[in-house]
């Protein structure tokens, strides 16, 4: 069993960042920018918050944090929105989510620039993933092909399951999986008889947000189990959608949480940020 190892992957490619954006500077004068939008206060959300402007700035990218208040109303945040789409100076915006039940989300995804929109969740964006012309490719799905990459995990004509719908993880996940040529399966909540589906994937991507959802009964021998998922337990200790203790064992690769996606995430957005910047000097 090879136990995946994102956080080992996501330094090396943060290392090998920083030194592509100090010869970029060095090259063409361009720094890569990266502006977070953050509404209100929630805990969570100032922490992923922070760890994006800690990684943007060991890049050696320039890195602004926006923080409005709650009572925001939805047009103020647009018109903030709209100062950065027409800065030359930043080349990533990301409305930090969830938003106050007063914004509409929608709106506010589909108010930033296309090319600037680093995290993917434009429409514009989600459909060129769709179309098989990807720009902008949300994060978590594309730091785990790179884990697919780096480990050798062949994946043509493999039967892979995405459990989980999301517009952030899900959805995309299956779109990837199925560029590489995986026959693809999305399972949610509804599906029916969710473990004899399971047992017949090659490749099991678990996106569900169930501590511990997964079991040995829901994974074939010998397949590649990927835990997207992140949820603390009773005693607040940050665990996967996968048992890794009894799944281990009988999978031929399996990350780990923590250690395993979550590294990725933010290596992929920077690396995205720095793809946008970089697209710039083509214009
Ligand atoms: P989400 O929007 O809540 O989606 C969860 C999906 O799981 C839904 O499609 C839901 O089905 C499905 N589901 C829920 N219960 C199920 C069940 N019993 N059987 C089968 N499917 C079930 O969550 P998300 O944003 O995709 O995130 C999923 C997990 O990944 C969360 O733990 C989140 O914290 C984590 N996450 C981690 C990272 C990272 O960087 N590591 C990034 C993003 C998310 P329905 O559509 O039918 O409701």
């Amino acid at each position: 069993m090879i136990k995946i190892d994102g956080k080992a992957l996501a330094t090396k490619m943060q290392a090998a960042l920083a030194e592509r954006t100090a010869r970029l500077k060095e090259e063409t004068g361009l720094v890569p920018g990266l502006v977070v939008i953050l509404v209100g206060d929630n805990p969570a959300s100032q922490i992923y918050v922070r760890n994006k402007e800690r990684s943007a700035l060991a890049a050696g990218f320039n890195s602004k944090i926006v923080r409005l208040p709650a009572t925001v109303t939805q047009e103020e945040l647009l018109e903030e929105i709209a100062i950065y789409n027409s800065d030359p100076a930043w080349h990533g915006i990301l409305v930090q989510l969830p938003l106050p039940e007063h914004i509409d989300e929608e709106a506010v995804l589909l108010a930033i620039d296309p090319d600037k929109d680093v995290d993917g969740f434009h429409p514009m964006n989600m459909g060129r993933l769709w179309a098989g012309h990807p720009v902008m490719i949300p994060s978590t799905p594309a730091g785990i092909m790179e884990l697919f990459r780096e480990y050798d995990i062949d994946l043509y004509g493999k039967r892979a399951v995405v459990i989980g719908r999301s517009n952030i993880v899900g959805k995309p996940m299956a779109q990837l999986l199925l560029d590489a040529h995986a026959t693809v399966t999305i399972a949610h909540s509804k599906t029916h008889n969710l473990p004899l589906l399971t047992r017949q994937a090659d490749i099991l991507i678990v996106a569900i947000g169930q501590g511990h959802f997964i079991t040995k009964d829901y994974v074939k021998e010998g397949a590649v189990v990927i835990d997207v998922g992140m949820n603390r337990d009773e005693n607040g200790k940050l665990i996967g959608d996968v048992d890794y203790e009894e799944v281990a064992p009988i999978a031929s690769a399996i990350t780990p949480v923590p250690g395993g996606v979550g590294p990725m995430t933010i290596t992929m957005l920077m690396e995205q940020t720095y793809q946008a910047a970089k697209r710039t000097l083509k214009k």
